[in-house]
């Protein structure tokens, strides 16, 4: 782990924060592991049971996991490689944009729709991590 990986996770501290509170809601219903590799996260690994995966399910239409600032939530039936590559992007993107990460997003979200593309699949941060699935 380098110094600026710790650096890193010290400047999305407040976004951590988010992710944290989220956490404290799937007690019981997840496998939780810190790691420190390729950066410094927590992986949370959701259960059908719990509160957050069954809010999570119904508003996300098919998707498979979220990433709140170092915090990385997936649920079991979708864990795989591809996955948390996609995820762990996310967390570095949180850890160079810190605090603006969240506004950064849904501008991009709100440029691509402006450009008539879909704000989701063609964010910014999206696309990243989609490339960050297949390297
Ligand atoms: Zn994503």
């Amino acid at each position: 782990m380098s110094i600026l990986h710790i650096l890193g996770f010290i400047w999305c501290i407040p976004n951590s924060l988010i992710g944290f509170i989220v956490y404290l809601f799937t007690f019981g219903s997840s496998i939780t592991e810190f790691k420190s590799k390729p950066y410094p996260h927590i992986e949370v690994i959701m259960n059908n049971k719990g509160t957050v995966y069954k809010i999570f399910k119904f508003i996300s239409g098919g998707l498979a996991g979220f990433t709140i600032g170092s915090f990385i939530f997936i649920c079991y039936e979708n864990y795989c490689e591809r996955l948390l590559k996609h995820e762990l992007e996310h967390v570095r993107q949180n850890m160079v944009y810190g605090i603006f990460k969240i506004p950064l997003y849904y501008l991009f979200g709100a440029i691509a729709f402006l450009q008539g593309k879909r704000p989701y699949m063609d964010n910014y941060f999206e696309l990243l991590a989609q490339d960050a699935e297949i390297r």
